[in-house]
């Protein structure tokens, strides 16, 4: 992760928080499209973490929102979020649609298959240039049931429904 603004090189202050991203008080993410960002304090740009980093700092960032932050200000698509020292933006629309509603997929990343599957499907979206949103992953599964069936043994019950709560922390 950076430890700098990319803009005018002020570093991040340090976070006990998050351990995949201890860089940043302020930080921005957009859980549909998969991207994180680091605000600077002095210059307010953000900054977007690198792709091959993003990934287990974004999963982190969501259960640290999702179980502990307390909402400051919301609109339709930006939600203002403290825990602790941190201030997050939260940002895109909180909801999946309905037509991309499939219980039976595992977007989630508990067992060996999971991490199979999320390799795969961040392998095929990133390499053809699409963003790495949910809708996107759910669709590409919807094309190739036979990357659904890599972690579709799996029945946690309590996960089946991790796509949805991606995009819908309560
Ligand atoms: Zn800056």
């Amino acid at each position: 992760m950076y430890t700098r603004c990319l803009v005018c090189a002020t570093p991040f202050e340090a976070n006990d928080q998050l351990e995949h991203l201890p860089n940043g008080r302020r930080l921005a993410f957009d859980p549909s499209r998969g991207r994180l960002w680091a605000i600077c304090r002095t210059c307010r740009r953000w900054s977007l973490t690198p792709i091959e980093e993003r990934w287990e700092a974004l999963e982190e960032l969501e259960k640290l929102t999702r179980d502990k932050a307390r909402l400051l200000s919301k609109t339709d698509n930006i939600a203002l979020l403290r825990v602790g020292p941190l201030e997050i933006v939260r940002v895109g629309r909180a909801e999946l649609p309905e037509e991309l509603y499939r219980p039976h997929y595992r977007l989630t990343v508990d067992e060996p298959d999971d991490l199979v599957l999320m390799g795969r499907i961040f392998d095929r979206l990133y390499r053809s240039g699409f963003v790495l949103s949910t809708a996107d992953a759910i669709r590409l599964l919807d094309e190739e049931p036979a990357l659904a069936a890599i972690n579709a043994h799996i029945t946690h019950a309590a996960h089946n429904i991790r796509s949805v709560k991606l995009d819908n922390p309560s």
